[in-house]
């Protein structure tokens, strides 16, 4: 029988490139989204991958989601959780409602997503989860302080979740991407991007599906080994 994975945030960029990678090798996948209806349609139209509508930020709405996910497609085996924003500025102007809505769309809602399938996946004695932090979580970033706090958070809680999950089949990973072509890089402006592309040894943006393979080795049935890491797929910006 198919696994079921769940990407959050799965129906545009990084999280549409993995839904459709996850597809594609065989998976029932989930793919959530917070409010875009019409990006959601056109994904599902073109992929025929079911879309589910809940904001990852809070928990009583995970609830529903993943109740009604377990409901449609089986027991939740993988979790991507990918679905992340920015509301970026320089703390002098960075509001307490910029900090909270990047926390709690990119960290807390890694929180919410795993306690509500972790039962699930210990009772059946497997999970592959993997979480998608940033190379600004690992290296800072101008301008960032909400979102490299909540990215460098992910790389926190995956390892302390991997400990936990260890004995019980659950491995728990997470992607540090660097900067990838996406509308979320598209709306940097265009001097700016041009000065984060020379600084990518590779010389260009990563793609949305060099992302996707990297979360495909990790929640192989034969990636039980690997727990605990942070994968950097970065074109060689920054080794860490
Ligand atoms: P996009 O902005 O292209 O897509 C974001 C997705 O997340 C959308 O599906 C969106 O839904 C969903 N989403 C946002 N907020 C919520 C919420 N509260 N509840 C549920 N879903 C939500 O982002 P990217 O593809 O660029 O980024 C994906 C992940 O990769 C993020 O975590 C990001 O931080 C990380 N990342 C991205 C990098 C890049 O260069 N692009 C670099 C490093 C990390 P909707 O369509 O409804 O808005």
């Amino acid at each position: 029988m198919a696994r079921v994975a769940v990407v959050t945030g799965g129906t545009r960029g990084i999280g549409e490139a993995i839904s459709v990678a996850l597809k594609d090798a065989g998976y029932k996948v989930a793919a959530t989204y917070a409010g875009n209806d019409a990006a959601a349609k056109a994904f599902h139209d073109k992929t025929g991958i079911a879309v589910f509508k809940f904001d990852v930020a809070d928990f009583k709405s995970c609830e529903k989601g993943v109740a009604e996910i377990t409901a449609k497609l089986g027991p939740i085996e993988i979790l991507v959780n990918n679905a992340g924003i920015t509301r970026d500025g320089t703390i002098v102007k960075m509001t307490p409602e910029q900090w909270e809505q990047v926390i709690h769309t990119n960290l807390t809602s890694c929180f919410n997503m795993c306690r509500l399938v972790i039962e699930s996946m210990r009772a059946r004695g497997f999970g592959r989860i993997v979480n998608i932090g940033s190379i600004n979580g690992q290296a800072g970033q101008y301008g960032q302080v909400n979102y490299a706090a909540a990215k460098s958070g992910i790389h926190g809680f995956t390892k302390a979740l991997a400990q936990e999950g260890a004995s019980k089949g659950i491995t728990v990973n997470a992607i540090a991407p660097g900067y990838i072509n996406t509308d979320m890089v598209r709306a940097v402006p265009q001097p700016v991007l041009e000065k984060i592309v020379a600084k990518i040894p590779v010389g260009r943006l990563g793609e949305a599906s060099e992302i996707a393979r990297g979360v495909l080795f990790l929640v192989a049935d034969e990636g039980g080994f690997v727990t605990g890491s942070t994968l950097s797929i970065n074109g060689g910006q920054h080794m860490y």
